[in-house]
Order: structure tokens, then sequence, then C-alpha cells
């Protein structure tokens, strides 16, 4: 992952043409919605971006009018989205809206993306952020494979030397300020004949780098490319499955009380939610994360949340319990673990939790960089019974359940 943690990289995805070559049977859908193994071509490109923890938002220019489509692409997607923001007449002009609709935002750097190209990898992704922080500009090539000639008349008239050529693809990274102003020159200056951003960046006189990226990584174009792109997108979901390390499921538990006291909000799973009280605790006193803290350390017999932040500590007064949790996180995946899926139960009368579970559970899917529907969250009250029944305080239990890969020799 690249660099300190305020470093923002966004990706614009460029999803805003017509497709018409493309269009074959389904003549009215362009290609970047049209299913491939299940699910639209702009799904699996947004998958890849939001599969990396470096990318902290996407946007996904399209053409007015595709709502609709977008919005389908997008269903079920646990990804950063911004709003979409509409295309103009070309590809240039598009991705230049797309820059301009990040101005508020400002990332460090942005990666460009054509919608039709949904062989994407995560490693690419990495490769071209690495090189950012070196060049101005990073983009996924690869080299030249076949013979190039040059014809006249159906004739071969010259045969081109093909060192040191390379294609270009997308993402295309550069850093934000530098594209931006590269493009606004060239909309000011009312060139509208670049066929990618990185000519762009070169005209404005960027160093652009070249990041060997692998030929599995083309771009849909034609009709008939759809059979093509459908089995290697079989084959490479095989591969992924066949490359999977052998290993175990672990599962733990967590459980946790905070005594209520005078105070006007409590923060449950990251989230302040207004209330008649306050929680108790050397720290923000969030019971569900602190079970869920316990239950992540449990997968791996990592003692408990007060072995690693002991309350005789004063530095964790008052602290966001998002700290403890990432820290749980970061334990696991130092050991090669992946979480797979966590659950929780709050037990308590008041405050009322429904109307809070979407943001408690997206602050929860944050924090552990999993998707949304791996992350369960239930409340219950007791009916009356009890010191939650008494509202007295209120109570937490968690699950976890990591994949852990074998040690060599464990
Ligand atoms: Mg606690």
């Amino acid at each position: 992952m690249r660099g300190a943690r305020h470093v923002k990289n966004a990706a614009i995805v460029v999803a805003a043409g017509s497709g018409t070559r493309a269009a074959g049977k389904d003549a009215a859908v362009p290609k970047q919605y049209r299913p491939l193994a299940g699910r639209m071509v702009l799904a699996h490109c947004l998958e890849a971006f939001s599969a990396h923890p470096a990318i902290s938002d996407i946007l996904v220019v399209i053409r007015p009018g595709d709502e609709p489509l977008y919005e389908e692409a997008v269903r079920g997607l646990q990804a950063r989205l911004l709003p979409p923001v509409h295309g103009g007449a070309t590809r240039q002009q598009s991705v230049l809206n797309g820059l301009r609709a990040l101005s508020a935002l400002h990332p460090d750097t942005v990666l460009i993306h054509d919608a039709a190209r949904p062989f994407i990898t995560i490693a690419t992704i990495s490769d071209i952020l690495a090189r950012l922080d070196h060049v101005p500009g990073a983009i996924a090539a690869t080299p030249l494979s076949d013979t190039l000639k040059r014809g006249a008349d159906g004739l071969v008239a010259q045969t081109i030397d093909r060192t040191g050529l390379w294609c270009a693809q997308t993402p295309q990274g550069f850093r934000y300020c530098e594209i931006l102003a590269a493009h606004e020159a060239a909309a000011a200056a009312g060139r509208s004949d670049f066929s990618d951003d990185a000519a762009i960046a070169e005209w404005r006189g960027l160093r652009v780098a070249l990041v060997d990226s692998p030929a599995a990584n083309w771009k849909i174009t034609k009709a008939d490319d759809f059979a093509r792109a459908e089995a290697q997108m079989r084959q490479s979901h095989a591969e992924e499955i066949a490359r999977a390390p052998m290993g175990e499921s672990r599962a733990a538990t967590g459980f946790d009380v905070h005594a209520f006291e005078a105070g006007d909000h409590v923060t449950l799973c990251g989230v302040k939610i207004p209330h008649t009280h306050g929680l108790r605790g050397h720290s923000d006193a969030d019971a569900p994360l602190h079970a869920l803290t316990d239950a992540l350390l449990g997968t791996i017999g990592a003692g408990d949340i007060g072995d690693h932040f002991p309350p005789s500590d004063p530095q964790w007064r008052g602290a966001d319990s998002g700290i403890f949790l990432k820290h749980a996180r970061d334990l696991i995946a130092r050991r090669g673990g992946r979480i797979v899926n966590v659950d929780i139960t709050i037990l308590a009368e008041r405050p009322r939790i429904a109307p809070h579970r979407d943001a408690m559970r997206a602050r929860v899917a944050e924090l552990l960089g999993i998707g949304v529907d791996r992350v369960g969250l239930k409340a219950t009250t007791t009916e009356g019974l009890g010191f939650t029944g008494r509202r007295e305080g209120l109570a937490s239990l968690a699950t976890a359940t990591v994949f852990l890969p074998f040690e060599p020799g464990g």
C-alpha cells in the first residue's frame, strides 16, 4: 500500500461511451453495461478498484440518461462510490468532467480507467500507485509482441522495428493537480485530439512511467469480444480459487458491557447516537467494538483488549475504539489472515439501534476493510429483565470468523 494514511488515491472510471462497436445483439445497451460472467462489465472494474485498500474514492463518468443502467451496475457493490458525473462529447471531455468533479476531494493521485477493461488487477493498481511516488504519471502498458507492418495498397510497405514499443492500457495514474492542469490546458488550447490521458500529460511535458501490465488487461471493443471475455473471466476465477492457500477457518466470540452515566450520546460501532445518557468507560465506551475486538483477538489466541490497551494507560482515555479494532485487524493481517465475517448483537432497551444500523455496519466494514455484507448487526431488548432491562447499561456480543493460512511447519 502506498504512502502515509492521509494520502488519498481516487479512481475515475470512464463509462460514458455509447459502445456502438460492441453493441451486437444488445444494440441498445452500451458494452460497459453488458453482462459478463454474471455481472456488468462496469461492475467488474469497480470491484477491482474498491477491493484495493489504497483507493479511497471511486467516481464513474456516465452518459446522460444512463443513470438506470449505472444504478443496476453498482447495486449491491460495496464500493466507496462518489455520485456519478456526466461525460461529454469526447472521452477527453468526459475525463475532464470527472477530474473537475474531484476538485473538492482533492486527491493526491487519480487513476483513470476505461470501463471496457474488466480484467484490471489489484497488482497493476498497486504498481501504478507505487510509481506515482517518483513520477507524476504512470500507465499500465504491455510490451508489443506482434510484428508491425506498415501497409500500402494491400501490400507490406515496411516492417516497423518494435523495439521499445508498448501498447498503452488503463489505468493511467497521475498526480491529481498535474493531470487536472494538463487537461484544462488542453481544453483551453482547443485540443481534443489526444487519444489517452498520458498523451495529454506528455504534451505538457510530464514524465510518464510505463508499468508492465498483463496483456490480459485488454479492452472489450467489438461484439464478438464478449465470448472471449466470458471465457477469460471464468478461467481467472477458477485460478483464483486454485491459488488460495491451504488454511483453516477459526471463529471466536467477544462480550462487553458498559454502564450508562450522565451524557447526551453513546458511541456504538463508531457511530455517535444521541441519547438521554452516555456510557461510562475509559475509552469512548463503544461496547460493540470492544466485543468485536475481543472476538477478533480470540481467533488468533491473542488475548483480549485489556492486554493490548491497558485501562491503566492514560493515553487511551476517551480513545476512539476504532483504534482497538484496527489493531486486532492488523494482527490478523500480519498472520496472512482474512476476516470472513463478523456479527454483532447489542442488548439494550434504548437507544433504538435500527435507525443507525446501516451507518454502524458501514463503519465496521470500513474499519475492517471488508464488504458490508460480511458485517452482521442486530439489536435486542431483554424484555425489561436484568441490568439492560433496567436501563443501567448496555451489553454487546460479537463473533468473528477468520481464514488463516497454515503456517509452514505449523
Ligand atoms: Mg469495554
